[in-house]
């Protein structure tokens, strides 16, 4: 058995699935396949950058074990990460394995709004989870994009001002980070990329090939 394979078995029990279908995993969407497919090779990949860490976002890492290759997430999400699974408060919505502390070369940062590289922003976002941050992307010819994870599920949770559902852990977080990327939409103009809306992304995806 894989690890891939015995990852999904301790972590994404009947509960997850549940509320996490997946309907068809084929070969091709694979981490280093899809990578493949953009005519890279996960070799190349020179850092990893985490919105949060629940588990239906946080697959993949057991590809950069034992490299050191940074992974960056923000402080508090780091921690709220270690102190739910080390307590068993949250344990179900995180994956346990990723928070070997040796084997990956995590890197956290504090800062609200933290630029990691030249036209790519990470703002820190709480509300769905402490620690989740938003990743504004900025480029020269297609403009600005606003990728939200979890802070947005589907488009109406954005557009009628409203979390979704019982996944929102803290409202009055939410409002404020809500109001925070409205106002990063208005100035930038930008491109909102949903943490799990198809619709969206189908639509963005078949419209260009490649975004520059
Ligand atoms: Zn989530």
């Amino acid at each position: 058995m894989t690890l891939t394979q015995r990852c999904i078995l301790q972590n994404w029990p009947a509960p997850a699935t549940d509320v996490f279908p997946r309907v068809v995993y084929e070969e091709s969407m694979k981490l280093p396949n899809a990578i493949k497919a953009t005519g890279n090779d996960i070799k190349d990949v020179k850092a990893v950058v985490f919105g949060h860490l629940h588990l239906d976002h946080a697959g993949g890492l057991e590809h950069f074990l034992g490299t050191d290759v940074p992974i960056y997430v923000h402080e508090e999400e780091f921690k709220h990460a270690c102190w739910a699974v080390a307590t068993k408060a949250d344990l179900g919505v995180y994956l346990a394995h990723y928070l070997d502390l040796e084997k990956l070369n995590w890197q956290t940062f504090t800062e609200p709004h933290f630029d990691l590289y030249q036209g790519i922003t990470l703002h820190h976002s709480p509300g769905h989870t402490p620690g989740l941050c938003v990743m504004q992307v900025n480029l020269e010819n297609d403009g600005t994009f606003i990728f939200t994870t979890d802070q947005y599920h589907i488009a109406e949770n954005y557009e009628l001002s409203h979390p979704h559902g019982w996944l929102a852990r803290d409202h009055t977080a939410w409002i404020r980070s809500h109001n925070m990327i409205k106002q990063l939409h208005r100035m930038f103009k930008a491109t909102i990329v949903y943490g799990h809306d198809k619709e969206v992304a189908d639509r963005l995806m078949s419209a260009k090939k490649v975004y520059d």
